[in-house]
């Protein structure tokens, strides 16, 4: 084995220095001079003028090409935002309601669907400032409810064990209650449990179930952490 291992180093060496110290090299100069010789009466005069053009093509060439690209990674980034907002967000259906009615009613992904608008319950828990922001990160609000069968709907969905942030509240703490969406408070479309709302120093609005209870709305300080629902009005595509 020994022997044929150095057999074959050999070989190549012996190889590479033939081909190396061949009598090719004496040949190449041959083939160059004959290539001088043939053209002979190339004008020197044409060469500088060559070359210019040969480099005004060169940067034109570049210049088309930064920005053919410049322009096709735009059109990518365009491209790509359409597909995320169409395909990650909206989860659509046909309406049934009206006979001419051709659209599509959409909501976001995971959001709960009711009549016009959509529904998104939390599962994390925050102050009510919070909560609102991040209803209106998703371009909605704390939700705004105005008939039974909207708050009962939402009720079906809700963790009895739980208590949910709306939209409503008193800042001056003077009874004065505004709902986030600026639609007036009315008194007689209410829900608030017997004996609420109590306390002039609880300024925000949680929807829960207490034992024994029916759900409805306690007024309570803005600082606790609850859960909370965004409520947004549906997209028609
Ligand atoms: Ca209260």
């Amino acid at each position: 084995m020994t022997s044929e291992i150095t057999y074959a180093e050999v070989r190549f060496k012996n190889e590479s220095t033939s081909l190396g110290t061949k009598s090719e090299s004496p040949a190449a100069p041959k083939e160059k001079t004959s290539l001088h010789k043939s053209n002979p009466g190339f004008p020197k005069a044409l060469l500088p003028s060559l070359l210019i053009l040969l480099l005004l093509l060169t940067i034109s060439f570049f210049i088309a090409f930064i920005i053919f690209f410049q322009k096709y990674s735009q059109l990518l980034k365009e491209k790509k935002a359409i597909k995320e907002v169409t395909h990650t967000e909206l989860e659509c259906m046909k309406e049934n309601l009206t006979m001419k009615e051709k659209d599509w009613s959409c909501c976001p992904k995971n959001w709960k669907s009711f009549n016009l608008s959509c529904y998104f319950i939390s599962t994390d828990v925050k102050n009510w400032t919070k909560s609102e922001n991040n209803c209106s990160a998703m371009r909605s609000h704390l939700l705004v409810t105005k008939t039974k069968a909207e708050q009962d709907f939402i009720i079906e969905n809700l963790d009895e064990n739980r208590a949910y942030y709306v939209g409503l509240s008193d800042p001056e703490g003077n009874g004065a209650w505004q709902w986030v969406d600026q639609t007036p408070y009315n008194a007689s479309a209410t829900f608030w449990h017997p004996g609420e709302p109590n306390n002039p120093l609880e300024h925000c609005v949680i929807l829960n179930k207490p034992s024994r209870r029916s759900w409805g709305w306690n007024d309570v300080t803005c600082e606790q952490h609850h859960r909370s629902i965004c409520k947004m009005m549906k997209i028609y595509l």
